[in-house]
């Protein structure tokens, strides 16, 4: 790719809008075992999810930002088995992992199951539903006048002028963001029907499909699903093809519930984002990572620095080619670790409150 392809990709991704999002079909289906199912996000829906294929029914994992992309995973779902959906797991309460809820009771009806872990539930009530009316009344609108502006001006954030490619993936970002705009109005959060503290496992004649919970790490509530049969782990946000998105999260404790995730005996690993993990070479570079950056602000608070001499000093660049995510927006790595900085500075400060 070229240089400055690169660059203008960026930029893209650093907006979230690198969003080829008119296209018709929204995840790549991967079969990962049989009966198991990788749903991976493009570029536009981002978000994965997974769905297993029981004798007499559908477990879902995961349920996306939009309604709308929940019921194309939905028409997926349909290509493979008719049978029925009837438990979903929210990995955790972030929005893009649990707004799309509320198609599956529309398609299937009530006896829908939603699975949870409790903190995640408390935390869809007090923060996933207000950040509904945030989308709706500020971010989108905000965003779609930004993108709208650069259009109009016919310049990117940095002034460059838009090439084709870039004026193309914005006015497909502009109408998406008006039609999100349109699902937002009737989103209501549907909240988790069955909670767990540690463990929730379905017996179910084929397989056992367990739901755990190690402790804190991307948030205070992460499940993962984990079949021992099949050796396939469903790991949410607390692993992905990057450095997960820091705002919620518990870095130091992160270490631990990554550890018991990696000594669960699996082959394969479906992610929050990003494509399907063969083996533990990428968990492997998330916890070398982890260990540095924590210990190197464990350091600097020991040394009397500011957050911000620490931001300045620490230097994790050593990491960013372990990292997929990355490889076309190299900016994306700095922004990550500088998050992942400040919120561990948090953590070990006590700062964070739950
Ligand atoms: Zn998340």
């Amino acid at each position: 790719m070229q240089r400055k392809t690169v660059a203008v990709l960026g930029w893209l991704f650093c907006l979230g809008l690198f969003a080829p999002a008119g296209l018709a079909q929204s995840f790549d289906i991967v079969k990962v075992a049989d009966g198991v199912y990788a749903a991976i996000g493009h570029a536009g829906v981002f978000s994965n999810g997974a769905f297993i294929v029981n004798q007499d029914d559908v477990l879902v994992v995961d349920a996306h930002l939009r309604p709308s992309w929940a019921k194309d995973l939905i028409a997926e779902i349909r290509k493979t088995t008719n049978k029925p959906v009837r438990y979903v797991v929210n990995t955790h309460w972030h929005n893009d992992h649990v707004q799309g809820n509320q198609a599956y009771v529309s398609v299937f009806g009530a006896s829908v199951e939603y699975i949870a872990q409790h903190t995640a539930r408390e935390d869809m009530v007090s923060k996933a539903v207000s950040a509904v009316k945030d989308q709706l009344n500020k971010d989108v609108p905000e965003r779609i006048a930004r993108t709208e502006k650069m259009l109009a001006e016919g310049k990117g954030p940095d002034g460059t002028p838009l090439a084709d490619q870039a004026r193309a993936s914005l006015s497909e970002r502009v109408a998406s963001d008006k039609s999100f705009i349109e699902e937002l109005k009737a989103i209501q959060i549907t909240l988790p029907t069955i909670t767990f503290e540690r463990s929730l496992v379905l017996h179910k004649s084929e397989r056992t499909i367990h739901v755990l919970f190690f402790g804190k790490g991307h948030t205070r509530g992460d499940a993962v699903v984990y079949l021992p049969k099949e050796k396939v782990v469903i790991t949410g946000d607390l692993l992905t093809n990057g450095i997960s998105f820091m705002r919620d999260a518990y870095p130091s404790q992160w270490i631990g519930t990554l550890d018991s995730v990696r000594n669960l005996d699996w082959e394969t690993a479906v992610t929050g984002h990003g494509g399907v993990q063969k083996g533990k070479e990428q968990i492997d570079r998330l916890l070398a990572y982890m260990k540095e950056m924590v210990a190197a602000v464990k350091e600097s608070i020991g040394k009397g620095m500011t957050l911000e001499e620490a931001k300045k000093a620490i230097d994790l660049s050593k990491h960013q080619a372990g990292f997929p995510a990355y490889a076309a927006n190299p900016q994306g790595f700095v922004a990550a670790s500088g998050s992942a900085v400040e919120r561990t500075w948090a953590e070990l400060t006590g700062k964070i409150r739950d």
